[in-house]
This record gives structure tokens, sequence and C-alpha cells, in this order.
């Protein structure tokens, strides 16, 4: 008999017990668009000489298939990376009245564009205008969709056809494809690089200043650090030669948080508030790195310059919705307290967390850790680590940090890489880093509130072949 005419039909397959208790929970569209996926890919087997597979088979396949299938592709992971603002983990996360608002925004309508006291229309950035100013006493503000289009905006608003003065040190590449000379000409500015990569002199901005120069500008070099002999003009001098010229000193921040991590034995990281104070006529920063928002591009300054930017029409195009704003809104207004931000904005959290209380979890959570791996020919121990904030934020700042090193015990490493494919394939992955040999997990952004999740997520690891 020929092996095809014995694989079951689509139907026959469909009225088993397993796939019928599949539809039940996840529809007849999917489970039967498996099955046919399945059956097909069992015709082929054969075809190619393989053997038949039984029923069961069939059904545990039916089955591993809707699984997948029905999983989300954006699925919550623990962060074990070491990096705290892991852009392609999602950068900060929310702190819970950011997660509160979100939803409340989400769930009901919103005063978004309207005006509750006069009932008239209102303007979606109200809903931080006055936030942002107060914290960066600035005269007004808008947001869009991240920082790239914040500095985008402003290039085009301000200085389409016209000349941009930045140092050449300051030309920057921010991962993920932000280069400030493609940006400059995608907004239709030119850029006048001015100074030398290490050391840029007032004269030279001032030299470069022509009828044609729409601004100054200052991009902070956030992801990098130029050491020994290097120059750049302060702020408030660059402030003056623009002014003197009737033209805007802009700053694009990068991080820019909003309080002073210095106080939280952070490393200092330039404000918009002291940008402000510097004299600089627009700012612009990131709502997801340091400030520990959802993403979006703040860009505060005179109020004049902002109107001009809300006018342009790509505002319309770069605008943030009402779950960003919600979020944000809520973060922002943590900020009010800046006493408190080590304790309520989960970003400044993790990053402020002491070394000595992420030994303490690895320590609680070493005997879970040790019972998953037991029986594979690796030690794990707890070990000092140094993470990084990430984003490019404060670049070559390291914080001091405790998690495990899981190394293999002969010489092949190849053990490692199926434990790592392994912590990723649990429920919610586990997402660590190979290093020198080791398989490395940093606790610092392992939540106190999730630490029985992880411990009970570690019971059920199966490791990989
Ligand atoms: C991160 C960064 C950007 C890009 O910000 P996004 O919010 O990621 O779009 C631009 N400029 C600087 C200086 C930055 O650090």
């Amino acid at each position: 008999m020929n092996p095809l005419s014995r694989l079951p039909s689509v139907d026959r397959l469909l009225s088993a017990a397993a796939p019928a208790a599949l539809t039940e929970s996840h529809g007849r569209a999917v489970v039967t668009a498996v099955v046919r996926d399945v059956l097909a890919a069992a015709r082929a087997a054969i075809k190619d000489g393989g053997a038949l597979a039984d029923e069961a088979e069939l059904i545990a396949r039916v089955d591993a298939g809707v699984t997948a299938r029905m999983q989300p592709k954006l699925r919550p992971v623990f962060n074990l990376t070491g990096t705290v603002l892991h852009t392609n983990l999602g950068r900060a996360p929310l702190p819970e009245e950011a997660v509160q608002a979100l939803i409340a925004a989400a769930r009901n309508p919103c005063a978004l564009e309207y005006d509750i006291e006069s009932g008239g229309r209102g303007d979606r950035d109200n809903v931080v205008n006055e936030l942002l100013c107060e914290l960066t006493g600035a005269e007004a503000a808008t947001v869009v969709n991240n920082n790239a289009a914040a500095v985008f905006l402003l290039l085009n608003t301000l200085a389409q056809k016209k000349q941009v003065v930045v140092s050449r040190g300051e030309l920057i590449e921010i991962g993920g494809a932000f280069r400030v000379p493609d940006i400059m000409s995608r907004a239709g500015a030119k850029l006048v690089e001015v100074g030398t990569t290490n050391r840029t002199h007032l004269k030279d901005f001032a030299e470069n200043i022509t009828p044609r120069t729409a601004m100054l500008m200052k991009v902070h070099a956030s992801n990098y650090a130029i050491h020994g002999f290097t120059h750049a003009v302060p702020e408030a001098e660059l402030a003056t030669l623009a002014h003197q010229h009737d033209l805007p000193f802009v700053i694009d921040l990068g991080s820019g948080t909003l309080a002073d991590l210095a106080a939280y034995g952070l490393p200092h990281e330039p404000t918009p508030a002291e940008a402000i104070a510097a004299g600089a006529d627009l700012v612009t920063f990131s709502g997801d790195k340091l400030l520990g928002g959802p993403q979006a591009g703040l860009l505060v300054g005179r109020k004049d310059l902002i109107a001009r930017i809300k006018k342009n029409p790509l505002k319309r195009a770069l605008r943030v919705g009402k779950l960003t704003l919600a979020a944000l809104e809520a973060v922002l207004a943590l900020y009010r307290d800046p006493d408190r931000l080590h304790l309520r904005v989960t970003a400044v959290r993790q990053l402020t967390r002491p070394e000595a209380e992420i030994a303490a979890q690895a320590a609680r959570l070493l005997p879970a850790l040790r019972s998953a791996l037991a029986g594979l020919p690796v030690t794990t121990e707890i070990v000092a680590l140094k993470s990084q904030i990430g984003s490019g934020s404060l670049p070559v700042e390291r914080l001091p940090s405790a998690g495990f090193a899981i190394k293999p015990q002969g010489k092949k490493g190849g053990v490692l890489n199926r434990i790592e494919r392994s912590l990723r394939a649990l429920s919610m992955p586990v997402i660590g880093r190979i290093e020198d040999g080791a398989l490395l997990l940093d606790l610092r952004c392992l939540q106190p509130h999730e630490e029985a999740e992880f411990a009970a997520s570690l019971a059920t690891l199966n490791i990989l072949n």
C-alpha cells in the first residue's frame, strides 16, 4: 500500500481528541491551518524516503505547531544581560504608575485633544507641556515619536536649505542607524563641520557663520568618550555667539535625564534644565533612556521656535499616541519628587541597586539555578559583574553588580550554548550573555517582585540538545 494514502485526512486529524480541544481554545481556523502544514510536511518526508509518522506523533506535532503559532512575538523576557537600558529589549521598563495610566488610556476614551474645562478642542501636547516646562525651565515643549524624530523635525523646520554648524567631534552614530550627517541631509539641512575630531574652539564656529546659517548645534556624544588632548566649546559661549548673530543654539542631548543622577551615586549626565540655563534655545532628548519612560522624543525650549515646529506638517506624521502620552505624563510626574526617583522610576531603581542587594538576591537564587543545571558538566558560581547603563548613555561607566557565572567543566563550550538556548526557550525567556567562556546572568534588572517567578521558571528548565 502507498504510505501516502495511510496518512490521516485533515478532517480525521481535526476530530481526534487533542486537536478538538485545541480548536476549542484557539479556534478552528488556526488548528486547521496547522493540521494542513503538519500533513504536508509528513507527505514531503515520505516522498523523501522517510518513515510514516503515526497518528500520535502527528497529533503531537499539531499541538506543538499551534502552541508556536499562538505565541505572541512581543514577549516579556528576563533581561539578565547586564545592560539596563537595552535597546533590543525595549529600553526602560515603565514604573507601575505609568503602566496603570497606560492601561486606563487604552481602555477608555480620554481627554487627548479635549479641554475638559472649556469643553472645547485641546492640543495633545498639553498633556505634558506644563510638566516638561516645570522640570526643564523651558517656555514650551512638544513631543514626537522618538529623539531621532525630534532632531529631524527641528532641523527640517528651522534649517531647511540652510546651514547648521556642528563640531566634527560630535558627528555621531547611535545604534540603529541614527547618524547626524544623514538625518541632517534628509531633513534638508546642510551640515557645516567645524574644528577637528578632538578639539573645536569658539573661533571655529564664529568663522563659519554666514548669511545662510540657520543655527549652531551641539550633539551630546552620548555613546563614546574622547580623552586626552581635547577641547569642546562650553555651551554658554556657543549660546552667546549664536545670539550675537540672532541664531538659535540647539542641543541634542540624547539621554537627558531630568534629575541630577549624581545625587544617587551615578555619574553626572547633563540635564535639559542645565542646557536651557546655559542659554540653549531648543533641547531634544529621549523618553526611554535615562528618563525611564516610554519611547518618545521631547523638544523643549523657546516658545516661538516650538510654535514653528508644531506648525510643520511633519509634526502630524511624527506625533505620539495616547498610550505614550499617558505613560509619559505619569513618569514625568514622578520627577516632581527628585528625592524618591530611586524608589519609583524603575530604570533609576535598577541603575542604583547596590551591589550587596544584588549579591544577596543571587545567594537566594543559587540553589534553584544549580538544581536546574544538575547533572550538566558545568560549575555555577556567584560572581561580581559590571553592568552597563546602555542606550549609549554614559558609555564608559560601569556599575558594580552581581550574578551567576556558568562555566563548562571540560574544555568544550558547547554545553554553554545549550544552556543559553534552553534559558531562551523558557515560557518567559531568560536572556544572559556569553563572555570569556562563561555564561553570565547579571541580576541587576531582576526586580524583587519577579524573584519567585524567576525561581519557579528555572524549575521548568528543559535542557535542549
Ligand atoms: C539616543 C540618541 C538619539 C536617538 O534617540 P532615539 O530616542 O533612540 O530616537 C539621538 N541623539 C543622541 C545624542 C542620542 O544619544
